[in-house]
C-alpha cells in the first residue's frame, strides 16, 4: 500500500482523486493515502469535500506553486510519497520531474512539456531526462491520460492480440457532449485553444506532413453521437508511437469540433485574443490567452449542464497471418454518469480515470522500469482490463476498410 502525492487541483485531478479514493475504500489497494496540493488550496479543499462526502476518505491537503522546484522538493520530502501524479498544467512538468529527480521518486503526468512562451509540443525536454531518471533508479510515466493514454495502450494491445504488423492508425476524438454555453472548451482553455489552433501535422512513410490548422476534415458516424465534423489535428501520442512503433507507415490524429465552437475560435484568432505575446495593458503586461482563460467558463464548472457522450479511439489496419483487416477499439463514457460519479464532466473523467490506472500500475509494480517512458512501452493487458473495471469499458470491432481522407 503506498501514498500518492497529487499535483493541481482542476477536473482531470478531481476525477482522479475520487478514483483513488474509492480504492482506498473498498481496501483493495495499491493506494494507501492521497495527499493534494495545487496553487489555490481552496480547490483542493474542494475535491477533498466531495471526496470525504462521496466516498468518507479523508484526502490531505496543502498549498504549491510547483513551478519552485525548491518548494515542491521540500514538499515531496515531507510528504515522503511513493509516487508524484502531476495533473496540473504542461508548463509544470520539468519543475516537478526535477522535484522528483533530487528525492529519487517515481513521476507521471498526463500531458507532454510546452514552454509557457512557445506553442511546441514535443516529447523532447521529457526525453532528455531519460539518463538523469535511469541513473537515479526512477521511472517517470509520461502521458498517463486518454490522449495520450488510453489511445496508446489500445495500439500496443491491438498489435499484441490481433496484428503481426500494424500499417496505419487513425486516432479518432469526439466529443458529442454539449455544455450550454456559447463558447467554452472541456479542458484548459489556454492548452485546448493553443492545440487546437496549432498547425497539423501526421506522420506518413517517415516523415511529417504539416497542413494548416484545421484544414482537412471528414464526416465520420460516432456510435452514441452520431455524425460529427472531424479535423485533422497535431496531437502529442503521434510523435511517441512512431517512435515506439516505427512499423506503423502513416499516423493520424482526428477531433470532432462544432460549427460554433470553430467560428468563436476563428473570430478570437482574427482579433488577436488567442496570441500568446505578451502585450502591454494599462501599464501591465498581459498575455491575451491567458486573459481569455480568465473570461471563460472553468472546464470544471461545466460538468452539472453537460449532456451526451464522448467516444474516443484507434482504428488500426495490418496483417495477421498474412490477412489485412481493420480494428475499431473504443471507450463510449456518458457526461451525466461521469458527473453523477464524480462532480466532474466527461472530458475530466476519461483523463483523470487513466491517470489513476497509470498511478495504480506502477505503485502495484506492475508497471516498472529505470527512466523515462510512455504508455505503449508498458504491456497493455492489466491496463485494458483496469478500464473495464474502473468506469471506461471499450470495444473492438471489425471494420469493412479503412479510414479514407
Ligand atoms: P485545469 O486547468 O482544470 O487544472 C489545472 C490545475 O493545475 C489547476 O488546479 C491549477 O491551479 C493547477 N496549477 C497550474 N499551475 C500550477 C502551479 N504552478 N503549481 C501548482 N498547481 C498549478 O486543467 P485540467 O484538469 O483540465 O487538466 C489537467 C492536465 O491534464 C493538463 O495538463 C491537461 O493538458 C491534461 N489533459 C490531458 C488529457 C489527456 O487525455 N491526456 C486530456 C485533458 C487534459 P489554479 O486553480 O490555481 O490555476
Amino acid at each position: 500500500m503506498s501514498k500518492v502525492l497529487v499535483i493541481g487541483a482542476g477536473g482531470v485531478s478531481s476525477v482522479a482523486v475520487h478514483k483513488m479514493a474509492q480504492l482506498i475504500a473498498s481496501g483493495e489497494g495499491p493506494f494507501s493515502e492521497v495527499m493534494l496540493a495545487s496553487r489555490t488550496v481552496s480547490k483542493c479543499e474542494d475535491i477533498a469535500a466531495s471526496v470525504k462526502q462521496r466516498t468518507g476518505v479523508d484526502i490531505e491537503t496543502g498549498a504549491i506553486d510547483a513551478d519552485d522546484v525548491a518548494a515542491m522538493t521540500e514538499l515531496i520530502e515531507k510528504v515522503q510519497p511513493a509516487l508524484v501524479v502531476n495533473l496540473a498544467l504542461p508548463y509544470q512538468d520539468l519543475p516537478i520531474m526535477d522535484a522528483c529527480l533530487a528525492t529519487k521518486t517515481d513521476y507521471m503526468d498526463t500531458a507532454n512539456y510546452e514552454p509557457i512562451d512557445e506553442a511546441k509540443f514535443e516529447y523532447k525536454w521529457q526525453w532528455d531526462y531519460q539518463d538523469r531518471f535511469k541513473n537515479a533508479g526512477i521511472l517517470a510515466l509520461l502521458g498517463s491520460g486518454f490522449d495520450p493514454g488510453v489511445t496508446s495502450v489500445f495500439t500496443c494491445w491491438l498489435k499484441k492480440h490481433h496484428f503481426d504488423r500494424i500499417d496505419t492508425l487513425d486516432i479518432l476524438d469526439c466529443n458529442g457532449g454539449d455544455h450550454g454555453q456559447h463558447f467554452a472548451t472541456n479542458f484548459n482553455p489556454e492548452i485546448n485553444i493553443r492545440e487546437v489552433t496549432a498547425p497539423a501535422r501526421h506522420w506518413e512513410k517517415g516523415a511529417w506532413i504539416e497542413s494548416p490548422a484545421l484544414s482537412h476534415k471528414q464526416v465520420f458516424d460516432f456510435e452514441a453521437v452520431g455524425e460529427k465534423n472531424m479535423y485533422l489535428m497535431y496531437h502529442e501520442e503521434i510523435e511517441s508511437l512512431k517512435t515506439h512503433l516505427p512499423e506503423i507507415q502513416r499516423i493520424r490524429f482526428w477531433m470532432t469540433f462544432g460549427d460554433a465552437y470553430l467560428t468563436h475560435l476563428e473570430v478570437l484568432q482574427n482579433v488577436g485574443m488567442t496570441s500568446i505575446e505578451e502585450i502591454e495593458y494599462q501599464g501591465q503586461k498581459i498575455v491575451p490567452l491567458q486573459f481569455l482563460k480568465a473570461v471563460l467558463p472553468e472546464p470544471a464548472s461545466l460538468g452539472e449542464t453537460t449532456k451526451g457522450n464522448t467516444n474516443i479511439g484507434v482504428i488500426a489496419t495490418g496483417e495477421k497471418d498474412g490477412v489485412k483487416k481493420t480494428l475499431y477499439v473504443k471507450n463510449i463514457c456518458s457526461h451525466e454518469a461521469a458527473f453523477e460519479e464524480t462532480g466532474n464532466q466527461g472530458v475530466s473523467y476519461t483523463t483523470g480515470v487513466p491517470a489513476m490506472i497509470g498511478a495504480a500500475l506502477v505503485l502495484s509494480g506492475k508497471w516498472k522500469g529505470e527512466g523515462v517512458f510512455n504508455m505503449e512501452q508498458f504491456d497493455p493487458d492489466p491496463f485494458m482490463e483496469m478500464l473495464n473495471e474502473h468506469g471506461l469499458p471499450w470495444t473492438v470491432e471489425e471494420m469493412e476498410a479503412p479510414l479514407g481522407f
